[in-house]
């Protein structure tokens, strides 16, 4: 698992548009973190970084919102309306595309999720710092992180941490 901390919503979204910079059409990327979290200002960064031109918005009353990004679609899920109820709207036709998929309150839907996927579970530390604790289910998906944290390391996206916290573990 990989740790890292975002300390501002920019700083959310460039680990978005960085992560999409490693991603390949099929990938799927789960969201769990309490409301206010940071799902969705993840997701922005992704989807601009996959060059999704139109505004991507929480998808809670539609479940699924479809986007063109450059190489392939870009598909949004926000399952929060299915806690409790085990309802298959068909999410196999998005996992088995050629899209990326990110699905916020995964959790959820825990039964349909695919094996291979990147896990992502954000808290909230304060009032701007979020923890990132980032878990890839393959090794393409393991070398994306181990890219990311380079990167991070080497500071190119993000302010300095005070701490040691940003870590493999
Ligand atoms: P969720 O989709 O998990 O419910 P949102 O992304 O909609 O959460 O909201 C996150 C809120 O937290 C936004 O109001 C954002 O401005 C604020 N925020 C503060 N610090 C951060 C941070 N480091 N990363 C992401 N969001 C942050
Ligand atoms: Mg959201």
């Amino acid at each position: 698992m990989y740790e890292i901390i975002t300390r501002h919503e920019n700083e959310t979204k460039a680990l978005g548009k960085l992560l999409a910079e490693k991603l390949d059409k099929g990938d799927v990327i789960t969201l769990d973190g309490d409301l206010g979290a940071g799902k969705t200002t993840f997701t922005k960064g992704l989807a601009e970084g996959l060059g999704v031109k139109r505004t991507v918005n929480s998808p809670t009353f539609t479940i699924i919102k479809e986007y063109e990004g450059e190489s392939f679609p870009f598909y949004h899920m926000d399952v929060y309306r299915l806690e409790n109820s085990d309802e298959d709207i068909g999410f196999d036709e998005y996992f088995n595309s050629d899209g990326v998929t990110v699905v916020e309150w995964a959790t959820f839907i825990e039964e349909f999720l695919p094996d291979q996927l990147l896990k992502i579970n954000i808290s909230k530390e304060d009032e701007s710092s979020r923890l990132f604790e980032i878990s890839p289910m393959t090794s393409r998906l393991e070398k994306a992180c181990e890219e990311i944290m380079n990167d991070y390391v080497s500071n190119r996206y993000f302010q300095p941490a005070d701490d040691n916290r940003n870590s493999k573990i």
